[in-house]
C-alpha cells in the first residue's frame, strides 16, 4: 500500500487535525512512514499565523520540487491555514502541487490522496515503466477550500501509539473574536463547536485506550458553545463540558487552551477551583500591557483586568501556573506602551510566555494601520521582555529544587533518548532517568504512559531534572 508523510506546522490544532488525516489515512491501508523520501504522498499541514510559517511551508514544497521530479507519481498537498488562505494560487508557482485542502475539509483528504494516486500511477496498456506519468494528468490537481457545515465535528479519530497516555480533543473550530493582528477567523471560519455528549465520548475512548490527560482544543476554547448552547444554572456550556468530561473514569488530568480573558467568568473560576482533575495550569493570552495597544488589537479587557483575573485564578487553585502569549511591537506601540507591557510581565511573574515580534498578515486591519514598527525596534523590545519572562521562568522552576512533583511520563526525551521526559500537573518539563517500577506481582512494569512521583535534584534552562521514586 502506499506510504504517507505529513509534515505539520503552527499549533496543537494542527497537530490534532493531521493526526485526523492520518487516522483516515492508515484507515483505508495506507503506511505512515517518517520521511519524505520514503514517502508515495508529502503532505504540508500549514500554518498563516504569521508570515514566517507561510514561508516555511512554501519553501519546503519548493525543496520537495526535486523529488517530485525524481519520483513523478509522489502526490504532493497542502492543507490547513496557508492552503485556505491561498487557495488554487498555490499551484501556479508550485506546478508539482497536486492538493490543496483548508480547514473545514480534512475529512476529505484521505478520498482525494486515493483519487490522485491512482490518476497519477495509472498506466496505459502496454507500458510497464513504474515511474511513468500521463502527461494529461498533470493538470489534474484537486483544490477544495469550500465551507462545510459540520466540519467541527468530523476531527474526532485519531490513531494512538501503544503507550500514549496524552492526546488533544478538539471541541470547536474559527474564531468571532477578530482580534486585529489575527487571521485564524478568516482560515478557521465562525466559532462551531461539537455537542457534549460527542466530546465526552470521544474522551472515554481514548481513555479507554490507555491515556490518562486529555488537552481540550479550541482558538477560544473557554467560549466554546456560547451559539449553540444556553447557559444553565448560571454555568456556561465550556463549565458544563468541563464537568462531564471531569467524571470520565479512568482520566487523571484534563487541560484546554487557548483561552480569551474575556470568558473567564465566575462559573469557570469557581470550576478551577472545585475540579480537582483540572490540571494547575492556565495559558492565559495577554498580548499587551497597555490599554491603548489592546484597545488598537481588539481585545475587549485592560491591563488592570487582566492582573485583577490573574491574581482571581491563582487564589482559586494554589500552585497555579500561568502562562502567556505577547506581542511587541504592534503597529503604533511607543516606548512607553512597551513599557506598561514589560511593568505587568514583571509584576505577574509569569511561569513561561510566547513573545512575538509583531508580523502583518495580509487582509488583517492591523497589516494597514499607521505607525509600523521597525524590525530592530522590535527585536530589541522582543529580547528585552524574554529576559524578563526567562528570570521569573528560572526563579519558579529553581523554587521546585527538592520537591516532588507527579509527572506524567511521555517517552525518552528529545534531547538525550537515553533518558525519559514527561511534564507535571504544572506543566513543566522533567527529565529523569528509566528506572523500572515493581508491580506487587514483582513484574517489571515500564515508566512510559505512567504517573511517576520524581524528586527534583537541578533545574537547567526550561527543564527540571530529577529521580522517580518508585514503591
Ligand atoms: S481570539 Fe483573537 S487571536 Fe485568538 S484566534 Fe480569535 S481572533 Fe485570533
Amino acid at each position: 500500500m502506499p506510504k504517507f508523510f505529513i509534515k505539520t506546522y503552527g499549533c496543537q490544532m494542527n497537530e490534532r487535525d493531521s493526526e485526523q488525516v492520518a487516522h483516515s489515512l492508515v484507515a483505508r491501508g495506507y503506511e505512515r512512514v517518517g520521511h519524505e523520501a520514503e514517502a508515495d504522498v508529502v503532505l504540508l499541514n500549514t500554518c498563516s499565523v504569521r508570515d514566517m510559517a507561510d514561508q516555511k511551508a512554501l519553501g519546503k514544497m519548493g525543496m520537495l520540487g526535486r523529488l517530485a521530479k525524481e519520483r513523478p507519481h509522489v502526490v504532493f498537498g497542502f492543507l490547513g491555514c496557508m492552503a485556505q488562505a491561498r487557495g488554487g494560487s498555490l499551484l501556479k508557482d508550485l506546478p508539482h502541487v497536486d492538493l490543496v485542502v483548508g480547514t473545514q475539509k480534512f475529512h476529505r483528504v484521505a478520498e482525494y490522496v486515493d483519487e490522485l494516486v491512482v490518476k497519477k500511477t495509472a498506466r496505459p496498456s502496454g507500458i510497464t515503466d513504474p515511474s511513468y506519468r500521463r502527461m494529461d494528468d498533470l493538470r489534474v490537481s484537486i483544490v477544495d477550500i469550500e465551507k462545510e457545515a459540520g466540519s467541527q465535528s468530523t476531527i474526532r479519530n485519531q490513531q494512538l501509539t501503544p503507550t500514549q497516555a496524552t492526546a488533544f480533543v478538539s471541541i470547536m473550530q474559527g474564531c468571532n473574536m477578530h482580534c486585529t493582528f489575527c487571521i485564524v477567523p478568516q482560515t478557521r471560519g465562525a466559532e462551531r463547536s461539537r455537542s457534549i455528549d460527542e466530546i465526552v465520548a470521544e474522551v472515554r475512548d481514548l481513555v479507554s485506550r490507555g491515556v490518562k490527560e486529555v488537552t481540550l482544543l479550541g482558538q477560544i476554547v473557554n467560549l466554546y458553545g456560547r451559539h449553540e448552547f444556553p447557559k444553565i444554572d448560571n454555568k456556561s456550556a465550556f463549565v458544563r463540558l468541563l464537568e462531564s468530561v471531569h467524571e470520565v473514569e479512568g482520566l487523571e488530568r484534563l487541560r484546554f487552551t487557548s483561552p480569551h480573558p474575556i470568558g473567564f467568568r465566575d462559573d469557570l473560576i469557581d470550576a478551577i477551583s472545585r475540579l480537582p482533575k483540572l490540571a494547575e495550569h492556565v495559558h492565559l493570552p495577554l498580548q499587551s500591557g497597555s490599554n491603548r495597544i489592546l484597545k488598537a488589537m481588539h481585545r475587549a479587557y485592560t491591563a488592570e483586568k487582566y492582573l485583577e483575573l490573574v491574581q482571581r485564578i491563582r487564589l482559586a487553585r494554589n500552585g497555579v501556573a500561568i502562562t502567556t502569549d505577547i506581542i511587541v511591537g504592534f503597529p503604533g506601540e511607543t516606548d512607553d506602551d512597551y513599557r506598561q507591557t514589560r511593568d505587568l510581565v514583571e509584576d505577574i511573574q509569569f511561569d513561561n510566555a510566547f513573545v512575538f515580534r509583531y508580523s502583518p498578515r495580509r487582509d488583517t486591519p492591523a497589516a494597514e494601520m499607521p505607525d509600523q514598527i521597525d524590525e530592530n525596534v522590535k527585536e530589541e523590545r522582543n529580547q528585552d521582555l524574554l529576559e524578563v519572562v526567562n528570570t521569573s521562568n528560572r526563579r519558579i522552576l529553581q523554587r521546585l529544587v527538592g520537591t516532588q512533583v507527579e509527572v506524567l511520563c511521555e517517552g525518552p526525551s528529545k534531547t538525550n533518548r537515553a533518558r525519559l521526559m514527561g511534564r507535571t500537573r504544572t506543566n513543566k518539563i522533567v527529565v529523569f532517568p528509566p528506572s523500572q517500577k515493581r508491580r506487587p506481582s514483582g513484574e517489571i512494569e515500564e515508566l512510559v504512559g505512567e504517573l511517576v512521583n520524581v524528586r527534583i535534584e537541578r533545574a537547567n534552562g526550561f527543564s527540571l531534572y530529577g529521580m522517580p521514586r518508585l514503591e
